[in-house]
């Protein structure tokens, strides 16, 4: 049922990426009105410029790497696996296509009024689309996601960000990536199993700052071994075009100076979309990189506008997107006034060759906020690996806190590790301990049975 009709709508929504879409859909399973703007294709960042297209391009990566693997052990297939950028590109788009069609048709059958276009708020209950047509709602959603910023320095407009990076249609030869987060790493190595060399230039002395340190330490020697040169403590400080301007000359503080490059990414930190919007006139507090400050709840500093996903600054995720907007919608029109996000215990996975994926506190934090950590760690060499003469190490290592040793962090680097921590992820979500691991009895041989072998 409608919530009241003093307004066109009972729910606007600024955005249809990952967030805008299930705050939608799910309003309208509470039998809501409800308008969705979005001025680009369905499903924002994740399936256009993000999480889907990286997994397929991560996916055809994985299958090189196991070509080799398999040349190794005797199959008659080339030592190093050539792929068509192009044949790829078409069926990972063909790919995202079919999520676009998926989306339009559900959004038409829950009634979701599509608007194709931008919009900012005027008021706290009126939308003006970039058309100048006014819409009025109770409620409104803002999820207009966030963009990848360049740093401020001269020549940063020849640099490409990770949008670029699905633009490509051949592989560069020589590659800069310029920071040492998860979209940095993930693109080098994309890019050096697909044929490229890539140099990784981080400026702080490790990868992965909010990882636990030693899975990092660990995913840098992989990543050195599959042939990225890493340089850390490096400070970029100028581009140049080169020679022809097709190459670009990179400048540095510290490390190789004077570098040149079929393409250089940046991949130094995102920024929310929340510019443009009508926030500032309205009062909605924005913070330093963007986003938009919400409560517990979701709630912006004006009771009825609300922020999900990437532009509330939190966790940047899609699953952490959609489940904030469910749980907001929820909470406003399903009848459960508690339903909220929680933060905490959020897993997540780096795409690196091998991947590596964490849930909960890392040894660092641990030692932080409890006064009993004790750590279990298992170093190996998956059985593929030693098969086929490959030093590719797996590091394993679980996190546990008080006298009962609850465990608090599972952090996986090593084949599969995608896939093993979800598991996972539950039992620390329900508090297990570290006595109920032991307790489990192991799937053999896996890697995965290494998680509740560690004594
Ligand atoms: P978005 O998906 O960005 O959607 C925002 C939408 O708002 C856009 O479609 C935009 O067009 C629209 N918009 C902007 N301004 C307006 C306006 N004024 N009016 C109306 N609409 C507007 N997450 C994972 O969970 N797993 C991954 O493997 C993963 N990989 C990633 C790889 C890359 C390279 C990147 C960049 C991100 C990745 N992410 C991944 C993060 C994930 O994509 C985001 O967390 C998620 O898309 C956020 O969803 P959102 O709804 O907040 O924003």
């Amino acid at each position: 049922m409608a919530e009241n009709n003093t307004h066109d709508y009972d729910l606007i929504v600024l955005g249809g990426g990952s967030g805008g879409l299930a705050a939608a859909l799910r309003a309208t399973q509470y039998g809501r009105r409800v308008a969705m703007l979005e001025p680009g294709e369905l499903g924002g960042t994740c399936v256009n410029v993000g999480c889907v297209p990286k997994k397929a391009m991560w996916l055809a990566s994985d299958l090189a790497t196991r070509v080799e693997l398999a040349h190794a052990m005797g199959f008659e297939v080339p030592a190093r696996a050539k792929v068509s950028w192009q044949e790829l590109v078409v069926r990972r788009q063909a790919y995202v296509e079919n999520i676009h069609r998926i989306y339009r048709t559900r959004l038409d059958e829950h009634g979701v009024v599509r608007v194709p276009r931008r919009g900012r708020l005027v008021d706290a209950h009126t939308v003006e689309c970039s058309d100048g047509v006014r819409i009025s709602g109770e409620h409104i959603v803002l999820a207009t996601g966030a963009h990848a910023q360049r740093p401020d320095i001269p020549g940063a407009e020849l640099g490409l960000v990770s949008d670029d990076f699905f633009d490509l249609r051949h592989a560069p030869e020589e590659v800069a990536i310029v920071g040492g987060g998860y979209i940095a790493v993930e693109l080098a190595g994309l890019l050096q199993s697909l044929g490229s060399r890539v140099s990784l230039l981080v400026r702080g002395q490790r990868l992965l700052e909010r990882f636990d340190a030693e899975l990092a330490d660990q995913l840098a020697q992989n990543l050195i071994q599959q042939g990225v040169r890493i340089h850390f403590g490096y400070r970029l400080r100028e581009l140049k075009r080169d020679g022809d301007g097709q190459r670009v000359r990179a400048y540095g503080h510290d490390g190789p100076t004077d570098s040149v490059f079929d393409a250089l990414f940046f991949a130094t930190g995102r920024r929310g979309n929340s510019a443009d919007l009508g926030l500032e006139a309205l009062g909605v507090e924005v913070g330093e990189r963007g986003e938009v400050v919400v409560d517990a709840w979701q709630t912006t500093s004006v009771p009825n506008v609300y922020a999900v996903g990437d532009l509330a600054g939190k966790v940047g995720l899609t699953p952490v997107a959609i489940a904030a907007a469910r749980r907001l919608m929820d909470r406003l029109f399903g009848g459960q006034p508690e339903a909220k996000m929680e933060y905490d215990t959020v897993p997540s996975v780096v795409f690196s060759h091998p991947p590596l994926g964490y849930v909960g506190l890392s040894e660092e934090q641990a030692r932080q906020c409890h006064e009993q950590v004790s750590v279990y760690r298992s170093s190996f060499r998956p059985m593929l690996q030693v098969l086929a003469g490959s030093n590719q190490r797996s590091l394993f290592k679980l996190v546990c806190a008080g006298p009962d040793e609850r465990v608090v962090g599972v952090h996986l680097l090593g084949e599969a590790a995608d896939e093993i921590l979800q598991g996972f992820a539950v039992a620390v979500k329900m508090g297990a301990t570290k006595a109920q691991f032991d307790a489990t009895v192991a799937i053999h041989p896996t890697s995965a049975e290494e998680v509740v072998l560690m004594r």
